[in-house]
């Protein structure tokens, strides 16, 4: 399963947002694919549409999907020079599909800050460094490799040397590479390279319980607004601690708490999706009268591999899926009605399924 790894200098409040992700956490009973790891939090994708399928289809049951948030441990500073716990930090970033870097913006004298001030510019590109260092020392042994054949007018090593110097030089001037711009070939190469700052990466600005509600007027959360979009990565705003109370209540309770709050949904719903999104993740709904549920899949895949997520037979022995999208579905009423008006499509092992498609898999035992 795709997963999004927390990062964030000490006393930024990573633990403070896992811990309200592990509290908020899914019934992992409901999940037999995810990890079982203290450091991996399993939490449900908030999603409207599941509520209004379920008062369409009145099922027994509903069921949301869900995805992995991974808390990595690990020493930041001087990670790649490679000693120890540092190494560790890298080798778990390694491991994880995309980046939520928490970052420090809230102001509490009584909370030591590693570098002795709130300044979050400064603790993102120390973060950001041990990780280009690390992929600088990638390239740089990649290209000594490939440079060689590139000079003896191998084709494809001209090409991955084209780009790997092109990665170089970013490095160097200490820009990440999913900054880089790079054609769909290059990039192709470039996605060979697995380099670490190839990720993608979803700033969090973690601000006071008080800061809430105006932190678009906070000086610190402009400064990571700003350097986010130097590298096209996106931004949450969050105040972890007010997160792990709201994790801590459910149903109206929370929405009450909310709506005291003054926010609509809470900063880690946010998150979620915007973290679902970062991975490439998208749902489908399966809706009988036994069960309503989200299944989650990685967009481009086909409805054969969609099948599969539920079960393997069920890709083995597709045939086609009966499939509606969730907008056709709401208009029509009710699935007989959808029927009646054609909304309801045979889709048979090409189709590409659709973020929101409602499928019903046919398939030989
Ligand atoms: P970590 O080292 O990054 O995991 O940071 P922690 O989650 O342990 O947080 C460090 C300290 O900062 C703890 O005492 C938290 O209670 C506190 N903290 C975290 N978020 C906030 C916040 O939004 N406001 C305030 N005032 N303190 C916070």
């Amino acid at each position: 399963a795709l997963t999004a790894g927390i990062v964030g200098l000490p006393n930024v409040g990573k633990s403070t947002l896992f811990n309200a992700i592990t509290q908020a956490g899914a019934e992992s009973a409901n999940y037999p694919f995810c990890t079982i790891d203290p450091n991996v939090g399993i939490v449900e994708v908030p999603d409207y549409r599941l509520g209004k399928l379920t008062e369409l289809v009145n099922p027994k049951k509903t069921i949301p999907t869900a995805f992995e948030f991974t808390d990595i441990a690990g020493i930041v500073k001087g990670a790649s020079k490679g000693e120890g716990l540092g190494n560790q930090f890298l080798s778990h970033i390694r491991q994880v599909d995309a980046i939520c870097h928490v970052v420090r913006c809230f102001q509490d004298e009584n909370i030591t800050h590693v570098s002795g001030k709130v300044d979050p510019i400064s603790d993102i590109e120390t973060i950001n460094l041990e990780l280009i260092l690390a992929d600088l020392e990638s390239v740089t042994k990649r290209i000594q490799r490939v440079e060689k054949l590139a000079k003896q007018k191998d084709k494809e090593a001209i090409v991955e040397y084209e780009v790997l110097s092109k990665l170089k030089d970013a490095l160097e001037n200490e820009i990440p590479a999913r900054a880089v711009e790079l054609t769909d070939d290059q990039k192709k190469i470039a996605k060979g390279l697995h380099l670490l700052t190839s990720k993608s990466v979803l700033y969090v600005a973690n601000v006071g319980e008080d800061e809430l509600l105006e932190a678009e007027q906070n000086p610190n959360v402009k400064l990571v607004r700003e350097f986010a979009a130097t590298e096209g990565s996106e931004v949450i705003v969050i105040s972890a601690k007010v997160e792990s109370e709201i994790a801590e209540l459910e149903g109206e309770e929370k929405e009450m708490f909310l709506e005291e709050l003054g926010i609509k949904e809470s900063g880690l719903d946010q998150l979620i999706r915007a973290a679902y999104s970062m991975l490439g993740l998208a749902t489908y709904f399966t809706a009988g009268e036994q069960e309503v549920r989200a299944w989650t899949f990685k967009k481009g895949i086909k409805a054969p591999q969609a099948a599969g997520i539920i079960h393997t037979d069920f890709e083995k022995g597709f045939i086609r899926a009966e499939t509606v999208s969730y907008n056709d579905l709401m208009d029509a009423g009710s699935m007989t009605a959808a029927k009646e008006k054609g909304k309801v499509r045979l889709e048979g092992k090409e189709y590409l399924v659709q973020d929101g498609d409602v499928m019903h898999f046919r398939f030989n035992v």
